[in-house]
């Protein structure tokens, strides 16, 4: 199970199929670190955001019919970054 870090702010990042919150961003990075996300078996992909597992990726790609595609972690880096302008 997911545990959510004790960082007292942030925006809950959450999966984008069951809606568990995964990690925290804070400024402008999250917590756990996307790597470390990653290990933890969450996925990022394009477009749509993360998700907490591949059963979740795969779910979502049934429900909505479509496929998604990985998004790489040069990406989601540059996406936080320049996300949210402080
Ligand atoms: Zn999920």
């Amino acid at each position: 199970m997911w545990g959510l870090p004790s960082r007292p702010t942030g925006t809950p990042v959450r999966c984008s199929c069951c809606r568990k919150a995964i990690a925290v961003q804070v400024d402008n990075v999250l917590v756990p670190a996307v790597r470390q996300l990653t290990a933890l078996g969450a996925v990022p992909m394009k477009r749509v955001g993360w998700f907490c597992s591949r059963a979740c990726v795969g779910a979502y790609e049934f429900r909505f019919r479509v496929i998604l595609e990985p998004e790489p972690f040069a990406s989601v880096e540059a996406r936080l970054s320049g996300g949210k302008p402080s």
